[in-house]
């Protein structure tokens, strides 16, 4: 068990015994919103959970009610309908510094501003020729922090984006507030869920707003903390049509960080749901769920899985959606989970396949250079801030080193 993993597992325990959904049995929607923090449910109560929620639709017309009704209550919970209108509308005032031109791929230094004077840094993969109008996918990071493995500039990450890319598709990895270069915010911003999905809707904006990219194939996944922002941007945001969330789909686990859990997102008056329940609302449009057996996924395949293949039913689409699932592997998004992931991108978006096949036909990234943090930098003077999990630590602090492994 690495070490980012360890915080997540003791951060869920503390969570789990502070206030929350914590009832022992189940229990209607309360009046007044309600966090929903960690694993503040049993597997057994997320299941239950699940099955009231079923048994409260019958068809479609029931169903989107439903959709209509949740995603109300995530909408007003995130705070997104306080955020003006004229935010929403500003110009991108992107900032592109270097572009590395690499094999088969391009990765270009960028930050677009996103709420007044806070950038939203990252870096924007494109296949080295196309012609037309490309798919794009957005590649929102986890809470890695470990050096050499540091949010957006992770090797995994990189090859990921570059796999993509290759493939076709125009890639914006970005970082989480209070991460990598995108530092206005600390990450433990009591608002950090609305500012985060409001950067990730703010780059999909930006992405439609590209000549090259065709707004109609627009797709996005992340794992873990990356996870939750892809199923949330795929809530409160239409335009999304393939959705890929990694090692995070969850029936009791709402994710322990308050980037994901700390604004009352999954219930209200008028609203309950969780991870998976979100996750099928994006039905019928193609998902895959990946989960493994070392985490709060564990028991996708007996109990989120067929939750969100029943919803999919009713559209008679069970052809759009899938579960990857690797029972001895862990809380990650490694090779194995990508290879899952890139025929799935192909066939929906339209993306070549073949590009990243090698001479027997096998999936190989290994025309990807993972580039420095320095390379991959939009502001080269200015210092990355380095995160352990959800506490920030400045380079002044004695416990700067230390909490990096050094
Ligand atoms: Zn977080």
């Amino acid at each position: 068990m690495n070490a980012r993993y360890l915080t997540l597992v003791v951060l869920t325990l503390i969570v789990s015994l502070g206030p929350g959904c914590t009832s022992k049995k189940e229990k209607e929607p309360s009046s007044g919103s309600q966090l929903c923090v960690g694993a503040c449910q049993t597997p057994e109560q997320g299941k239950a959970q699940l099955q009231r929620f079923a048994s409260s639709y019958h068809n479609v017309k029931e169903w989107e009610a439903r959709v209509a009704r949740i995603r109300k209550g995530f909408i007003h919970g995130a705070g997104l309908d306080s955020i003006p209108e004229r935010y929403w509308e500003r110009p991108f005032n992107a900032v592109i510094n270097h572009k590395h031109v690499m094999d088969g791929y391009t990765v270009e230094n960028i930050a677009i501003e996103g709420l007044p004077g806070h950038y939203i840094t990252g870096n924007l993969y494109k296949p080295t020729k196309f012609q037309g109008q490309i798919p794009a996918i957005l590649c929102p990071h986890g809470h890695w922090y470990s050096p050499g493995e540091y949010g957006r500039f992770r090797p995994d990450m990189q090859k990921r984006c570059a796999a993509f890319a290759r493939m076709g598709a125009v890639v914006f990895a970005y970082d989480m507030i209070g991460y990598g270069e995108c530092t206005t915010y600390r990450h433990d911003d009591p608002e950090a869920l609305k500012i985060q999905t409001f950067n990730s809707k703010r780059i999909t904006d930006y992405l439609c707003s590209l000549d090259c990219v065709d707004t109609s194939r627009i797709g996005v996944t992340g794992a873990s903390g990356g996870g939750t922002q892809t199923i949330y941007l795929t809530v409160v945001d239409p335009r999304i049509k393939v959705s890929v969330p990694v090692v995070m789909v969850s029936a009791y686990f709402y994710g322990g960080c308050i980037c994901e859990s700390g604004m009352p997102v999954a219930r209200s008056a008028t609203h309950e749901t969780n991870l998976a329940d979100m996750a099928a609302l994006f039905a019928p449009k193609p998902l895959l769920i990946v989960s493994d057996g070392k985490d709060w996924t564990r028991f996708v395949p007996k109990t989120e899985y067929p939750y969100i293949r029943n919803v999919y039913t009713l559209y008679h689409a069970e052809e759009n959606v899938g579960n990857a699932h690797f029972p001895k592997e862990g809380h990650d998004y490694g090779y194995s989970k990508r290879k899952a992931v890139y025929p799935f991108m192909a066939r929906h978006l339209g993306l070549d396949l073949n590009r990243i096949l090698n001479d027997s036909g096998k999936i190989d990234e290994s025309f990807v250079t993972p580039l420095a943090i320095q390379e991959l930098k939009v502001f080269p003077d200015k210092p990355v801030a380095f995160l352990c999990g959800n506490v920030q630590y400045s380079p002044s602090s004695p416990l700067y080193d230390k909490k990096r492994g050094k």
